[in-house]
């Protein structure tokens, strides 16, 4: 196998682009793509400010060491889950490549935050801990953003995550999700809003496959932790991957035609279903949430809110049985 570059041995073949690299222009290659990328959704200038959303996973850090190689102004934010020693690693690999390579990291817990952890909220709520750990993070690094002042909001999402995610909203026809399903994501309060309620979100990996954001990691030494998260058994996202990746084997190129071709030829007839709601500010937080239909103060808190308001009730609950049983006994 010889690079399609310089005719040296390559180490990375990527049968969609019918190429195969040696290390220094694969390295050269998934930068070319994430720029081309940057450039073709008008993700983000080197005038903004950015912040990575970091989960020591290799997909966070290599976005991250891209960005940063690039010449953009990246500052990362990593959220502690509480996911036993798995978070503890995963923290201790953001910690270690930021220091590596000089880079500016904010740390945050949702237990110091927020009172929980994603386990805690799972038992408190009857939920996944999947979806309650979406809903922490995506208001937790948009929180952060807004307060510490950036202009954008980076994620590490590759194609593969992409086009799990569109299979996953095509398979419901979830046609909301779908026509907010674009690597930029500017949402805009309707009326007489804050127009900065939400930050400007940009997932520059939309371009690289899972195995060459791997290959990367490895082949610019980022020390990511490789374990997954104890908590994915179950995550319908991972079965749709798995589906995925056997259809790419068999015709290499599907995922990418799939998700390109989606942006291309579908995306705008779902822009009505985008939703376009009248937001107000949640009563507890101050965050945008949707204001129609909604009916007592109850209602008018963001999903988030109600969702904690909910977590600690149930652990109030809990003590009140716990101190009655024992005085009972
Ligand atoms: S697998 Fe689920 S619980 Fe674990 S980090 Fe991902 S979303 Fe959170
Ligand atoms: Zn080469
Ligand atoms: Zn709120």
């Amino acid at each position: 196998m010889r690079c399609k570059v310089c005719r040296g041995h390559a180490v990375v073949d990527i049968r969609r682009h019918n190429a195969a690299f040696c290390p220094d222009h694969f390295v050269d290659h998934v930068t070319s793509q994430v720029a081309k990328a940057l450039k073709e959704f008008k993700m983000a200038t080197v005038e903004d400010r950015l912040l990575i959303a970091v989960s020591g996973g290799k997909d966070s850090l290599a976005v991250w060491d891209v960005l940063m190689n690039l010449g953009y102004d990246t500052t990362a934010f990593y959220l502690d889950l509480g996911i036993g020693g798995y978070s503890a690693r995963s923290k201790e690999a953001a910690v270690a490549f930021a220091g590596s390579r000089g880079g500016k990291l904010i740390t945050r817990s949702l237990r110091e935050e927020h009172g929980f952890t994603v386990p805690e909220l799972s038992t408190l709520t009857r939920r996944v801990p999947c979806s309650g750990c979406g809903l922490n993070k995506r208001y937790e690094f948009n929180r952060a953003a807004l307060e510490e002042g950036f202009d954008v909001l980076v994620t590490g999402h590759n194609l593969d995550d992409e086009v799990a995610t569109l299979f996953g909203n095509v398979l419901g026809w979830n046609t909301q999700m779908l026509g907010r399903q674009r690597p930029v994501l500017q949402e805009r309060i309707v009326g007489a809003g804050d127009s900065r309620a939400f930050v400007k979100k940009i997932k520059p990996l939309v371009r690289i496959a899972e195995r060459e954001t791997a290959a990367y990691a490895l082949i610019r030494g980022i020390d990511y932790i490789v374990e997954e998260c104890p908590m994915v058994e179950g995550n319908t996202q991972h079965r749709y991957k798995e589906a995925l990746t056997l259809l790419e084997e068999a015709s290499p190129g599907t995922k990418h035609r799939m998700y390109f071709g989606f942006l291309k030829n579908a995306s705008d007839r779902f822009a009505e279903d985008r939703g376009s709601a009248e937001l107000i500010p949640c009563t507890d937080c101050g965050a945008p949430t949707v204001a129609s239909g909604a009916h007592g103060v109850e209602k008018l808190m963001c999903s988030f809110c109600k969702t904690k308001a909910l977590a600690h009730a149930r652990r109030a609950e809990r003590t009140n049985d716990s101190v009655h049983g024992a005085e009972q006994r």
